[in-house]
């Protein structure tokens, strides 16, 4: 079981599901050479897999190529199915900084054979997350820079402006699929810039206005 904080209140969630979007901005499609999705691409992490600030990762003895995905999350607040676009910002609680790290070598494999490929992104340790800021002090959620450097590298540099699927349309598109329960979570997909990370590399995820994430891989 993993709580998260919603910063300024005594208020804290216990996160159910962890609800992913892939393929959401354009830059990075290209940088992996995937095919733009006609449909949201959706899979899930569970919340065994989620690790605080200045948690180590601990990368899985059977990859060598365990990379980094930085990424905008949102903590729902309450209750929703088939929830509209219009009524969408309404069900979100918070915004917080994840990692969506990502055995890139074990999905590849998984995906060619046609095998699901949860374990390259599920595993223990595999979602970085922070504490979350009250979405009424974010204001526009789709105007944020996002980075991520590696030992003070800027590796990722993007802007939430960039995602292809909008945060109510991401919404309106998991709760058709997914109930959305208060406490879980959902990642809306990374800016191009995805690399390796190594043993000893320390992250440093940051979103504007949202907050910071450090962590180290062990
Ligand atoms: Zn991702």
């Amino acid at each position: 079981m993993h709580k998260v904080r919603l910063k300024g209140t005594s208020k804290t969630f216990r996160v159910g599901k962890i609800v992913c979007l892939a393929r959401n901005y354009s830059e990075h499609i290209k940088e992996l050479g995937n095919a733009v999705p006609e449909k949201p691409v959706l899979f899930i992490k569970p919340a065994s897999s989620i690790i605080g600030h200045r948690e180590a990762v601990i990368i899985p003895t059977i990859s060598q190529n365990c990379q980094h995905e930085v990424e905008l999350a949102l903590l729902i607040g309450k209750w929703g199915k088939n929830i509209t676009a219009k009524d969408a910002l309404g069900h979100v609680a918070g915004y917080g900084v994840a990692l969506d790290m990502t055995l890139r070598d074990v999905q590849t494999e998984l995906k060619q054979k046609g095998l699901p490929w949860e374990i390259a992104k599920g595993f223990d340790t595999a979602c970085p997350l922070s504490d979350f800021v009250p979405a009424a002090e974010v204001g526009d959620p789709q105007n944020l820079r996002i980075t991520l450097k590696i030992n003070e590298q800027l590796r990722q540099d993007g802007n939430t402006a960039q995602m292809m699927l909008r945060i109510p349309e991401i919404i309106q598109a998991v709760s058709e699929i997914f109930t959305l329960e208060e406490g879980d979570v959902i990642l809306t997909g990374t800016p191009s810039g995805v690399g390796t990370v190594r043993s000893g590399d320390r992250m440093q995820a940051e979103i504007e206005k949202v907050g910071c994430l450090e962590i180290p891989v062990q």
